[in-house]
């Protein structure tokens, strides 16, 4: 079949490529009709590995899609053929201890789509368990439903940090995952968001999201316009969707006593952290690595419109130019969020 495939750093072509996969029991085949261009996909693109992963074959890239079931295992109960769905990259082994205890994420055997050296989905066809496949409800759109995957970090980020109704919240960086975060800590039961930027498109478009008030940090001090609007006592919330050293000093410092922070972003190399900032406020650290089970909920809130990403899909490439596609994604302008490649 035809695919987007990354043979090396900087070397992507659409070529043919042969991808055996037989259709087990619980599978179901789906026809894949968008996939959005990720940062991580980029980033092999640009690098060829992130951290221990590293692009030693050919692979095929992609992992943020939905599409159509065109057929289903014998004993698939849950979906048919026509069924509008998404699907969830990572799959993990159901009978490994993290999974068995509910954190099937941080299952060391995880197949994740377009980490190598597993195939992504920039192609036709995928075989996928049907358990990691969800159906899209009516009024979401393919697009959207490939929007699933990034939002699923919001969601996952917002579920660690354990949101109270009335929280005030803070994100660090608007790039598609810190625009997610803003929409899932609202969904969530925030009050209000402040998020943070250099780029003022980016915050521009933040800010018709909802009640989200943009901060320029280059013009504009957040502490002092969070302290302002806290009465002096900080934000509940803050979530690091940028992971730059400096980001840690600035999430403590605007951090209401007893607060949480999350940390989304990953930084390139260790960063220095001071602890004793994070321990005169009783500070509460979460991490996150991807998530585990959010689609159903995510879908939910598409669904109702609490939860609407479509302004952030903001560049649309046909599959027969997605090496432009993802050229555009590595020098993107600071109006674009989300490109997407469609296929269907
Ligand atoms: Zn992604």
């Amino acid at each position: 079949m035809q695919a987007a495939v990354l043979e090396s750093v900087r070397q992507l072509n659409l070529r043919e490529i042969e991808i055996a996969e037989s259709l087990g029991a619980h599978d179901a085949r789906i026809r894949i009709h968008t996939v959005g261009v990720c940062g991580s996909d980029v980033h092999y693109y640009q690098h060829g590995a992130i951290g221990p992963f590293v692009v030693r074959a050919p692979m095929v890239l992609g992992h943020e899609a939905a599409g159509v079931v065109e057929e289903v295992g014998p004993a698939v109960t849950t979906l048919r053929a026509g069924d509008r769905v998404c699907m969830e990259p990572g799959i993990p082994d159901p009978n490994s201890r993290a999974t068995r205890l509910g954190l099937y994420n941080l299952d060391p055997a995880v197949r994740f789509w377009a980490t190598p050296p597993v195939h992504g989905c920039l192609r036709p066809t995928v075989v996928h368990p049907a358990a990691f496949t969800f159906r899209l409800p009516e009024n979401v759109s393919f697009g959207e439903g490939a929007m699933v995957e990034p939002l699923a970090v919001g969601m996952h980020a917002a579920g660690k940090a354990r949101l109270k109704p009335g929280d005030v919240a803070v994100v660090l960086g608007a790039g598609p995952i810190g625009m997610v975060t803003a929409l899932a800590a609202l969904a969530g039961g925030c009050s209000r968001v402040f998020i943070t930027d250099v780029q003022p498109p980016k915050l521009a478009l933040a800010a018709t999201l909802g009640p989200i008030a943009p901060v320029n940090v280059r013009e504009e001090n957040l502490g002092a316009m969070v302290r302002k609007a806290t009465d002096g006592w900080g934000a509940d919330v803050v979530f690091d969707a940028v992971g730059l050293p400096q980001s840690f000093a600035q999430a403590l410092d605007v951090l209401c006593p007893g607060g949480c922070v999350v940390l989304i972003g990953m930084p390139g190399a260790p960063v220095p952290f001071d602890i004793v900032a994070a321990q005169v406020k009783e500070a509460r650290i979460e991490t996150i690595f991807r998530y585990a089970h959010v689609y159903p909920r995510a879908l939910a809130l598409m669904g109702s419109r609490k939860i609407d990403v479509r302004p952030l899909i903001t560049d649309h490439y046909a599959f027969a130019d997605s090496v432009a596609a993802f050229d555009y994604a590595c020098h993107m302008k600071p109006t674009s969020v989300k490109v997407q490649i469609e296929l269907g």
